[in-house]
């Protein structure tokens, strides 16, 4: 008998253990009964082939409707061209130098395909995909007979090692034996409450259902558990921070605050007053603000930040503003210092002019050991009332004299962890009042499980004045003389005194991309994919020439990189060709147009930030997003929805359901175990509601969870999950 915590390797053995372990990081019996199936396949139905997607694993039952024998066109050997079909639209699936699967797949046999999809001369292909093949009367291989048994046949995330029906039969072996007596993470009077099964029975239900019902209902249980799960942690997280205190920062009159509104060039729109009061509120209780401020970009999150950090050095506080990258902490300092006016100063502390003056240090990595040195100085001095700088804030040897604020720029690259290091920069009676800033708005039931232990304020509308960014798709495969007209509007637009990005998505061509006849990487189809490099060479050279050209990219030296910026800011520089790094944050108002190349290749999140770069000055904002991708596919569909809205909730939605749930969370929370494998945040509304509310009772009566032990561990495995893949990234 084996129980979850049993090894692989002790019940099945070390060949498909070890396989099991390679593929998926599967070690135990329950990482195993975790695996779940990804769809169930029903013996008469046939996958529909239109929904299959590039790149992706599939496993598809269809039909064979053609075999042909070719010899290969460049080199010695043979091809297996083998056509399936879903009755309606099909694939090919491609064998090398394999004949004799000549003698078993004949036309009119059905079964199952599993392999990674590709796209070759505008057809969907599987390259020598794995199968099973329904077993004829005259053919009764024992494994195809197993394989389809079912009434519904488990058809599992798999590899090219690890078939589906590989990882069926595993299953099958660790429910024989399996102990009966499994500890379950739902506490039995919430099993009962919500009328769910036992774990064993929705372990079985999920992997060898008799009908659809099971699966809804084992899926629904194991919804609520990772729900739950979640809500437990968020609980936990919001009663220790109800526990911590903080010293109130209430507004001075006379001070800092005071003289920079007065000297503001513009009006605060209604949305950001209501937010800074909002802030000023949290600000002045004696435990610490956790507010997220969400905002489309350009909305002016920057200025409610800065009139909170304002606040704060009033009251004789430090506040620091955490960036995630080394371009966006010195374009930040740059015009946070332009913003506060005679408000900085580099007088010391003993001469300075004016009450409301003080120091802006900036502390990055990439600074010169002298540089540093004096920063540190300021800020443990308490000279520099606001510190701007990377996460080289987090170091241990920088000391604050007072830290009363962290601001955290664009949370979604920084964890709960790195928080936390910053949030322990206080003595433990004073922890700093946190305020993070994010442009992705996200919706309320993601907000409710990623950032469920802060409060959530909402930027709405964008300042009067700002031109809405019109975007365009160029299919340059279809008509290439739209990515002609695109460079011609990029001279024109250059010839009016604007500023062009020019966006790709790798930095260099990736020379290790070797290509023969069956190359299936789907760039492919167009060469490689665009590159920083290659893309300043080429427009340099045709249809930019003459025009002021730079680069800009994260292997650069963080200096020459601030020189770009620089120079780009100050119209030295007509058009940069970058990568990502210029995805947030980077404000330079006279840049009016962003070519983005294969645009298909970033998220749609991602699109949308990129694109909040234009139009930010007075001029209209044009974003073009040039991909090489087939009309009908999802990438496709993906590109027209950021074409047809600008608005980031909408947009946040398609991203959300385009991605796979697991991502949600994150880079942060994406561990083995913690991951968000059935919940859908969209979806599971309700779950979520209910899994908060029993969570907030769990916690109220039992805060260390000492009765409910198996809950207990499965939080310690996520939070060490996440601690691990924190300690990677760092
Ligand atoms: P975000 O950080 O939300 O993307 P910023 O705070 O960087 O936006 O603001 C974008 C630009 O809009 C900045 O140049 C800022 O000075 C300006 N701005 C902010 N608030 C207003 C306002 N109420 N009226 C006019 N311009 C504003
Ligand atoms: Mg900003």
């Amino acid at each position: 008998m084996h129980g979850l915590n049993s090894t692989l390797k002790e019940v099945l053995g070390g060949r498909t253990a070890t396989a099991l372990a390679k593929a998926f990081d599967i070690i135990t019996v329950e990482d195993l009964l975790r695996h779940f199936p990804r769809r169930y396949a029903e013996r008469g139905e046939l996958t529909d082939m239109s929904s299959l997607q590039v790149d992706e694993h599939v496993t598809v039952m269809a039909d064979i409707v053609s075999v042909t024998k070719r010899p290969m066109r460049q080199r010695k050997g043979s091809l297996l061209e083998v056509v399936v079909s879903d009755g309606k639209n099909s694939m090919k699936l491609t064998f090398f130098n394999q004949d004799f699967r000549e003698n078993q797949l004949k036309v009119g046999r059905r079964g199952l395909f599993s392999g990674k999809v590709s796209v070759f001369n505008n057809t969907r292909q599987l390259q020598h995909p794995v199968y099973v093949l329904i077993p004829s009367d005259s053919e009764p291989d024992p494994e195809a007979v197993a394989a389809f048994a079912r009434p519904l046949i488990p058809v599992y995330p798999a590899t090219s090692t690890v078939s589906s029906w590989v990882i069926e039969k595993a299953v099958d072996i660790v429910f024989d034996g399996l102990d009966p007596l499994i500890k379950d993470v739902i506490p039995d009077d919430l099993i009962a409450q919500h009328k769910f099964s036992d774990l064993i029975t929705a372990f079985k239900n999920i992997h060898h259902p008799a009908t659809r019902a099971d699966i809804k209902s084992a899926t629904a249980r194991f919804a609520y558990e990772e729900a739950l799960t979640y809500q437990v942690i968020l609980a936990q997280r919001r009663a220790d921070l109800a526990a911590e205190s903080a010293t109130p920062r209430a507004r001075k009159p006379g001070g800092a605050l005071e003289h920079f509104d007065r000297n503001l060039p513009f009006t605060l729109t209604a949305g950001q007053v209501n937010v800074c009061e909002e802030i000023f509120t949290d600000m002045e209780q004696a435990h610490p603000m956790h507010r997220l401020v969400q905002g489309e970009v350009g909305s002016g999150k920057t200025v409610c930040a800065l009139r909170a950090m304002l606040a704060v050095v009033d009251s004789g506080g430090q506040a620091a503003l955490l960036a995630p990258t080394e371009v966006l902490a010195q374009q930040h300092y740059r015009s946070i210092r332009a913003m506060l006016g005679d408000i900085a100063t580099e007088e010391s502390i003993f001469d300075k002019q004016n009450s409301y003056s003080t120091k802006v240090a900036l502390l990055t990595g990439s600074l010169k050991t002298a540089a540093k040195r004096s920063a540190n100085l300021d800020i443990v001095s308490g000279a520099a009332g606001i510190v701007i700088g990377t996460h080289a804030i987090l170091q241990q040897h920088v000391d604050f004299h007072e830290l009363g604020l962290v601001v955290v720029d664009e949370q979604h690259r920084f964890g709960v962890e790195q928080r936390a290091a910053l949030a322990a920069k206080a003595p433990e009676d004073t922890r700093p009042h946190v305020l993070v800033m994010t442009a992705t708005p996200i919706p309320r039931t993601v907000a409710m499980t990623v950032f469920g232990d802060l409060d959530i304020s909402t930027l709405s509308e964008l300042p009067a004045g700002r031109s809405p960014i019109a975007t365009h798709l160029v299919p340059a495969a279809e008509k290439p003389q739209f990515l002609e007209r695109t460079w011609q509007r990029v001279r024109e637009e250059v010839a009016k005194g604007h500023q062009v990005y020019v966006v790709c998505p790798r930095i260099a061509s990736n020379e290790s991309e070797d290509s023969d006849e069956l190359l299936s990487d789907p760039a492919d189809l167009t060469g490689t994919l665009s590159n920083v490099e290659d893309m300043f060479v080429k427009l340099q050279q045709g249809p930019l020439f003459g025009l002021r050209i730079a680069k800009l990219h994260g292997q650069m030296h963080p200096d020459e990189k601030d020189e770009v910026m620089k120079s780009f800011a100050a119209c030295l520089i007509d058009v940069v060709i970058a990568t990502t790094v210029i995805e947030v944050g980077v404000d330079v108002p006279n840049a009016s147009v962003m070519v983005i190349m294969d645009a298909d290749r970033f998220g749609v999140s991602q699109l949308h930030q990129l694109r909040g770069r234009v139009g930010r000055g007075g001029v209209p904002g044009l974003c073009l997003l040039v991909t090489y991708t087939l009309e009908d596919s999802t990438a496709r569909r993906r590109l027209d929805a950021v074409c047809a809205t600008t608005d980031g909730f909408e947009l946040s939605r398609v991203d959300l359901e385009q991605r796979r749930e697991g991502d949600v969370l994150g880079a942060s929370q994406s561990g083995r175990r913690s991951s968000l494998k059935i919940l859908n945040v969209l979806r599971d509304e309700e779950i979520i509601e209910s899994a908060r509310l029993d969570a907030m009772e769990i916690i109220a009566v039992d805060h260390k969870l000492d009765n409910h032990l198996p809950m207990k561990k499965r939080i310690f495995e996520v939070l060490e999950d996440e601690r691990a893949t924190y300690l990677d990234k760092a």
